[in-house]
């Protein structure tokens, strides 16, 4: 694993993320206390991490089970999400050290989400994913079944559905995947509206480093950030 950035580096970083987030979050009429600022830690070494956690980091992300597995013990308290796409059979290795998953894309992935959370006698927060530009290589809902699998989900013992998930196209720019942000918003917007039982819509996560400006415009409220914290991935 890589250490990517100096750590004057990553002041300066986050220092300016922070100052983008408040202008975006004012353009929607937010503030930045709204808007929740992920570190995904994917291929960062721990003393980075914890670095950053000393600097004010809150949350951090993986999105493999190994590393996550690999690196946990090293890491400082934090709020712990995985962003990553999930295998139902590594559900039970990471149930227990993580406090939200972002990633539930299909039911039966979330009945062992369920499953294992009863083991544990826990409760863990989901995040339902959608595919929103319905791309064949990618995980996630359809738009148009979202609302549906939130119900059934939100039926199940020991989860928590919380919002929603979104990876635009990774090779658009930000202004040509502001057209997903928007329409995630609006799918948000509308699920809520519903009050669906035992849910709430409450993050809409969306946003990564080329484009959290445009998603928290749109109406995000979670962003998860690599390499505009870290510095590019070797
Ligand atoms: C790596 C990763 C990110 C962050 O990507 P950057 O472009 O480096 O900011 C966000 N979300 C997920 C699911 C990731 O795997």
């Amino acid at each position: 694993m890589m250490e990517r950035l100096s750590v004057e580096s990553f002041d300066k970083s986050y220092a300016d993320i922070c100052q983008r987030l408040k202008i975006a979050a004012e353009k929607s009429s937010r503030s930045f206390e709204n808007i929740i600022l992920l570190a995904a830690t994917k291929t960062v070494a721990p003393e980075m991490i914890n670095y950053a956690i000393t600097k004010g980091i809150k949350y951090i992300g993986e999105n493999r089970v190994q590393e996550l597995l690999q690196k946990e013990k090293d890491i400082l308290p934090v709020t712990r999400h995985f962003i990553g796409h999930l295998q139902t059979n590594k559900v039970k290795d990471i149930i227990d050290k993580v406090d939200m998953i972002h990633s539930v894309d299909s039911l039966k992935l979330a009945n062992e989400i369920s499953r294992q959370a009863i083991k544990k006698n826990k409760n863990i927060d989901v995040l339902l994913e959608v595919n929103i530009a319905n791309e064949a290589s990618k995980w996630g809902f359809a738009p148009s079944e979202v609302s549906e699998y939130v119900e059934k989900i939100a039926t199940l013992d020991n989860i928590s559905v919380k919002g929603l998930m979104a990876i635009p196209p990774v090779c658009n720019s930000g202004e040509e995947n502001r057209k997903y942000f928007c329409e995630m918003y609006k799918l948000f917007i509308d699920i809520r509206t519903k009050k669906i039982d035992n849910s709430s819509m409450d993050i809409l996560s969306m946003g990564m480093s080329d484009d959290f400006d445009i998603a928290v415009e749109e109406g995000a409220n979670l962003v998860r950030l690599g390499t505009a914290l870290f510095g590019r991935r070797l």
